[in-house]
């Protein structure tokens, strides 16, 4: 379901109101934010005199902190983290919960039956009862064979007080789901930002990826990069952020290149390459008829009440931020270091203020991009079969490749109309893609179109 129509369980914050001295401050607050005054301790009875350590705490690099030793998970990084806020998942909290009575291979014997069931039953299976929120599964599972992989190198039934941790279990579902997929691929898509290459980097030269994309590409896969990145009329800034790729490609062959398509601004504007460089689809030839429906005066509404969320929750959280307001977005950066709780609390609140409404009745994506919080609108799900019925693909032959699964991550809604595998960084990515070449190279015996891998010459 796509986070425009999803029922989040959410639990707001206490309101400022409820946090002692702070009514009396309110005044004095407004006028610092408006710079009138001078920024002073900010709630009665607490010190501000630690307030330039804690600065300092979330600012500094941790190499820099302690030399070496800072490398440990002891240190700066544990306030900056994003491991616990990033491991949410139902289906994946339900599979930790059954190690308390079932061993590993346990767990994978029944819920690989119970998830063949709910293949062919989404809306009536036993999983769907005990994990209510779950989504559609659109290939079977082989999570046995797949924890037997698994287990070959990591060692996880010889383990007897350690059950696999959230990581190790998304591991076991992505390469089932590698397997699965790699019998009918047709589309692989790819987000950006922390898939492809590091937050707020862009894919250069020497990204390992370009090889693994080539080589997809010549097995006759199609293959999208989904981004949130959205520039209206400017290829050239899609350019910036591809330019290693797009070399690349000027020595494919036609057939090939045409394999490739960047989605960006969730699900707004699609491009191909053409003659080397760039260009937006017409929106005619691709977008559905209820894309094509949005109309301007709800899409201004959208995002100015967006705007507005956004600020009052920054303001609600004393998170000093910049406004970023594009065709079809609106977001905030912060201007001082922060951590990625805030973020995630500020996502939350101004997904549950649009839910609230009054707003026009339009999909949106309210998420956490790691740096910032942006609302765009539209999302993913949308994106992508709009993208599938382009290319003539469906739900079984697509696979998404992402790494923001949670409600507040701009991959989720991908789940509605498609396979996933879900990433923690760009070298997972890079290794999952290793798997599923070999495993098309092994279902085809040859390559598509013929020659090598790319990523072998
Ligand atoms: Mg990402």
């Amino acid at each position: 379901m796509a986070p425009c129509c999803r029922t989040w369980a959410i639990r707001t914050s206490p309101l400022p109101s409820c946090v002692a001295g702070v009514a009396k401050s309110l005044e004095r607050e407004q006028a610092e934010l408006q710079g009138d005054a001078q920024p002073s301790t900010s709630q009665e009875g607490v010190d501000s005199s630690t307030s330039e350590y804690w600065q300092e705490l979330i600012s500094t690099p941790d190499s820099e902190l302690f030399g070496s030793r800072a490398r440990s998970a002891s240190d700066a990084a544990v306030l900056r983290r994003k491991g616990h806020l990033k491991e949410q998942d139902k289906f994946i909290n339900f599979l930790q919960e059954m190690h308390r009575t079932h061993t590993c291979l346990e767990v994978m014997q029944k819920v690989e039956q119970w998830a063949l069931e709910h293949h062919r039953s989404p809306r009536s299976s036993r999983l769907k009862r005990m994990v209510p929120s779950l989504g559609s599964f659109f290939t079977p599972l082989r999570l046995v064979d797949a924890f037997m992989e698994y287990d070959e190198f990591f060692a996880l039934s010889r383990r007897h007080f350690i059950p696999p941790n959230f990581a190790e279990l998304r591991h076991i579902l992505n390469i089932a789901q590698i397997h699965a997929s790699a019998t009918s691929l047709r589309l692989v898509t790819f987000d950006a930002d922390g898939t492809l290459y590091a937050d707020g980097a862009h894919m250069q030269h020497d990204n390992e990826m370009i090889g693994h994309v080539i080589d997809l590409m010549r097995a006759g896969v199609h293959v999208a990069i989904v981004t949130a990145a959205g520039y209206p009329n400017e290829p050239e800034r899609f350019e910036e952020r591809f330019d290693g790729l797009l070399a690349a490609l000027r020595y494919q062959p036609k057939a090939v290149v045409n394999r490739f398509h960047v989605m960006g601004g969730e699900c707004n504007y699609l491009l191909r390459v053409d003659r080397g460089r760039l260009a937006f689809v017409p929106d005619s030839e691709w977008k559905s008829e209820f894309m094509a429906s949005w109309r301007e005066d709800d899409i201004h509404e959208l995002l100015e009440t967006a705007e507005r969320l956004l600020l009052e929750g920054a303001e609600r959280l004393r998170l000093p931020v910049s406004v970023v307001r594009k065709e079809r977005a609106v977001g905030v950066v912060p201007s001082a270091p922060t951590i990625y709780e805030v973020l995630e609390e500020l996502a939350l609140t101004v997904h549950a203020g649009l839910l609230a409404g009054p707003t026009p009745n339009l999909p949106f994506c309210a998420f956490n991009g790691g740096n910032d919080v942006f609302v765009d609108v539209g999302n993913k799900s949308i994106g992508l079969e709009a993208l599938m019925r382009y290319v003539g693909v469906g739900p079984a032959q697509a696979l998404h490749a992402g790494d923001r699964f949670t409600d507040s991550g701009n991959d989720v809604a991908t789940r509605d109309c498609c396979s996933i595998i879900w990433v923690a960084n760009p070298e997972e990515t890079d290794f999952f893609i290793k798997i599923l070449l070999a495993d098309i190279e092994k279902r085809e015996g040859r390559w598509g179109n013929g020659g090598p891998p790319a990523s072998a010459q």
